[in-house]
């Protein structure tokens, strides 16, 4: 007999290996695995899981999970709503494009404010939903509105960006779960092409430098603080801190690094010696040995420098 999910949903399939689609390459079965290519195509998904009481889990780029090898008893649907229409004053972008590519693309047309972003594996949809940002920019800078589908109402919203409360690492879409982004409105700044595309390959660069490229991870870890260390043993010991106290963020990494956990390994997991708040895959490793490691470097450093590292990094199957 076949299974109702499947005749419902053509196109969606059966005991998905999610390591697959993990830029940790972690990650256990999906009981259903559907790719969503428009909004209808994502209603429609949602929809039918909600009438077989199928719990739903969004994966955009999967570049900021950790999946357990239990992986997710219900409906992962994948977002490749990939349509994109540049303009000068607002360009329209689908969830599932892939925020790298956007950069590029957005720098040939002479338009500028994703630089930072080249070289971050994840989607639009993704990028919004953690409000994601490096080099100082965010994405919520050339955010102007997200359209969203309430899977509890299935009403479409269009939200302005300050509706989208973005703040540290978070957006409305964070405390809220059934809102799934289907494309946004962005607003980018007309700028030299050249220009653009050199500072897209110096951040390039930077990154290739400083992180651990060359291992399956998930980018970093925690959330850098934004907290002041007042403590005059830890500032006396640890000059840099006044210089981080004066920017108001604390570089995770340095925390973890100087409670001397870099090069840390639970089985095939290490936290990267390069840059100690990416934990890498050195090949093979589970998700427990990643959990484990995430687990000892918040301890170390609560014990060392009372700050507790919020993870940046979405749990799904513990
Ligand atoms: C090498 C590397 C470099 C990185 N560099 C950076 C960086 O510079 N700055 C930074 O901020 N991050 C960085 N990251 C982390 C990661 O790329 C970002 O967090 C990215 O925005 C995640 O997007 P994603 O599409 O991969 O989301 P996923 O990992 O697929 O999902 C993350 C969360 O977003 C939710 N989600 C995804 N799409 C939608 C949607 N359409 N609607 C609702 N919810 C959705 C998911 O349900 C999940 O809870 C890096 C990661 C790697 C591996």
């Amino acid at each position: 007999m076949e299974d109702k999910i499947l005749q419902k949903l053509p196109g969606a399939q059966k005991n998905v290996l999610l390591a697959k689609y993990t830029t940790y390459k972690i990650g256990g079965p999906a009981k259903y695995f559907f790719v969503a290519k428009t909004k209808e195509d994502l209603m429609n998904a949602i929809k039918i899981a909600k009438e077989a009481k199928l719990p739903v889990f969004i994966l955009g780029g999967g570049s900021n999970l950790l999946i357990s090898e239990k992986g997710f008893k219900g409906l992962v649907i994948k977002i490749d709503i990939s349509n994109i229409e540049f303009n000068v004053d607002k360009s329209f972008v689908g969830a599932g494009v892939n925020i790298t590519k956007l950069s590029y693309l957005s720098a040939e047309k002479g338009l500028s404010g994703l630089e930072w972003a080249s070289g971050m594996p994840g989607t639009v949809g993704g990028a919004i939903y953690g409000h994601a940002q490096a080099f100082g920019t965010k994405v919520s800078e050339v955010i102007e509105s997200v359209e969203a589908v309430d899977s509890k109402s299935f009403k479409i919203v269009n939200l302005t960006k300050e509706q989208c409360k973005f703040s540290l690492k978070n957006s409305v879409f964070k405390k809220n779960r059934n809102l799934v982004i289907i494309s946004a409105v962005l607003h980018f700044k007309p700028e030299d092409a050249e220009k653009i595309k050199s500072k897209i390959k110096e951040f390039l660069e930077y990154r290739k430098t400083k992180h651990p490229t060359n291992f399956p991870s998930a980018g970093s870890v925690f959330v850098n603080p934004e907290i002041k260390i007042k403590n005059k043993k830890l500032l006396e010991k640890f000059p840099e801190l006044k210089e981080f106290n004066e920017k108001g963020t604390i570089p995770a990494g340095f925390l973890i690094a100087k409670s001397g956990l870099a090069g840390n390994k639970i089985g095939n997991a290490q936290i990267s010696e390069k840059h100690a708040n990416f934990i890498i895959n050195l090949g093979g490793a589970d998700a427990k040995s990643v959990m484990g490691l995430i687990k000892l470097a918040q301890k170390k450093v609560k014990k060392n420098f009372g700050v507790l590292l919020e993870p940046e990094v979405q749990f799904i199957g513990f």
